[in-house]
């Protein structure tokens, strides 16, 4: 590459972490990275820490970040796609230097808008005999996969089009039969240094046929595109998913065959399942915007991608890093080379941290309690349980806010509105009666704790105050102490599950819990009568 100095690297008797290091402090200066997502759908977990890692690498190099969409593949191209793959970039924080939206000097940064330019490579090649036109037919192919699985091998093209003769050549094009160009894969064996797994080898040519350039109608396959941008933008440093090592190897006999210095490659390990099992069995749970939806904050899952794969000199564990100390800490040779499984305890656990911080300062704290409002709004805009204007109120979001994370009640914002917490916001339907425990005299149990409550000042409802009081109910009235809080449960929230009772009262607060218990008084039945709403 022009302005990078070349690293020879004489691999044989260097172990591999000798080689990583020797190749990492010799990163050039002007570091072009580049993030190249195909826009086939939402961007996953393992596209947001290829962004990420070149990203960083780019700013701890202060190099230049460029963003390329790579949608050659109409077929699988969805509307719509890119607009949302810049917005989460942006969501991210990692904004390109140079892209679609920023613009650059090397643009156009979409490859769709460049196919010009990879035609008039692919015939450069044709021209210099590196690549070749194949005109073999669908049914042709097709034929030579079926035999080649009830042999039980692996089908690749068997390279005939690159024996035609001059004059068989001819007149096929002159016949204007469809074809594509291939290139002529050879001398693939010789290792590659890569920065993370030092020198790697895929001999592809002795495993695969030979791979197509340019498509029939014209558009270039990724291999193509991929090359040539890369060489046309300047990029120095290639950081991808290992799962293009393979494709690696082809594009350096592509590199050859221009006569151009390819740039240095880093491949990042295989993200996993948290079993171990390939990602994306289900894409929701690994797309970053349904991440985001369900309320995970960008700096929590900026961290998880961190924390998972290595490449940095020292990380907290267990805390959160802002993206200006991940660009001071980064260090390619402290990626891993094994595969990392996902661990979401390790994301929830980051996002309550996330949901913390942002709770402690003022901007991001008023956010929150609109993220709170329209949630709520939201979850009960169609439900016939009655929100009160109080509860939206920035006294109340904050008092629910600051007991729901001191307390690590909740992971995402999304679950105060979730069924357990729903009573926070609304008040619950009518008493489930058939479900009340046994106890001889409900209403007194209930009347009696209003009463108490009614001579307690406000500020002294905390959990801790409030427990001996609910203990001093259940002793006068007889009822057991279970039993009374079941039944308060009820009273309060509808359902049996949730918090502690006392931590309930302590949220909600003097009136509204003095409120909820009269309402349930007067709904229950008369003795020996069952009423059902
Ligand atoms: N467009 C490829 C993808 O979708 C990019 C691979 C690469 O980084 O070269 O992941």
């Amino acid at each position: 590459m022009p302005n990078c100095l070349s690293v020879q690297l004489v691999t044989s008797g260097l172990s591999q972490l000798a080689v990583r290091h020797l190749r990492t402090s010799a990163i050039c200066q002007n570091v072009r990275t580049r993030f190249a997502p195909s826009p086939t759908g939402d961007l996953h977990l393992g596209s947001l820490r290829s962004a990420l890692y070149n990203y960083l690498f780019a700013r701890s190099h202060g190099g230049t970040f460029v963003l390329r969409i790579e949608d050659t593949d109409r077929s699988r191209t969805v509307p719509g796609a890119t607009d949302r793959l810049l917005s989460t970039l942006q969501t991210m924080g990692l904004c390109p230097d140079e892209g679609p939206s920023v613009g650059g000097a090397r643009g156009p940064y979409v490859q769709s808008e460049r196919t010009a330019l990879y035609q008039e490579h692919a015939e450069q090649l044709v021209a210099s005999g590196a690549a070749y036109r194949c005109f073999c037919s669908r049914g042709r192919l097709d034929l030579l996969r079926r035999k080649a699985v009830s042999r039980a091998e692996k089908p690749r093209y068997d390279n005939r089009c690159r024996h035609l003769t001059d004059d068989k050549r001819r007149h096929l094009l002159e016949r204007g039969v469809k074809h594509v160009v291939r290139l002529k894969l050879e001398d693939t064996a010789a290792p590659f240094p890569d920065l993370v797994y030092g020198p790697v080898a895929f001999d592809v040519a002795a495993q695969e046929g030979d791979p197509v350039l340019l498509k029939a109608d014209g558009f270039p396959t990724y291999h193509l595109a991929s090359v040539v941008d890369d060489r046309m933008m300047g990029v120095t440093h290639v950081l991808r998913g290992v799962e293009w090592q393979v494709s690696t190897s082809k594009h350096l006999v592509l590199y050859r065959a221009f006569g151009w210095e390819p740039p240095q490659f880093a491949h990042l390990p295989l993200i996993t399942n948290p079993d171990g099992t390939k990602l994306s069995k289900r894409h929701s749970d690994v797309s970053v915007e349904s991440h985001l939806a369900r309320g995970f904050q960008p700096e929590a899952l900026l961290n998880y991608v961190c924390l998972t794969g290595g490449g940095f000199r020292q990380l907290e564990q267990t805390a959160l890093t802002d993206l200006t100390h991940l660009i001071e800490q980064f260090d390619l040779s402290r990626v891993h080379t094994n595969s990392c499984r996902l661990d979401p305890h390790r994301l929830h656990h980051l996002n309550q941290l996330a949901l913390r911080r942002r709770f402690s300062s003022p901007g991001p704290r008023a956010e929150l309690f609109e993220t709170v409002r329209q949630l709520v709004t939201g979850r009960f805009k169609d439900s016939d349980h009655a929100v009160s204007q109080r509860v939206l109120e920035d006294q109340y979001v904050e008092k629910v806010l600051a007991w729901a994370l001191e307390e690590g009640r909740v992971t995402t914002l999304q679950e105060l509105v979730g069924r357990d917490l729903a009573y926070l916001w609304a008040v619950p339907g009518c008493l489930p009666v058939g479900r009340l425990p046994a106890v001889a005299d409900p209403g007194g149990a209930l009347r009696l704790t209003a009463a108490e409550l009614a001579a307690w000042p406000e500020e002294d409802l905390t959990r801790e105050r409030l427990v001996p009081l609910l203990r001093a109910v259940s002793e006068r009235s007889q009822v057991k102490f279970g039993a009374l809080m079941r039944l308060l449960r009820l009273a309060l929230s509808g359902v049996e599950e949730g918090p502690g009772v006392a931590e309930m009262i302590a949220v909600l607060g003097h009136a509204e819990t003095i409120q909820r218990i009269t309402s349930c008084i007067s709904q229950l039945p008369a003795e020996g009568t069952v009423q059902s709403c």
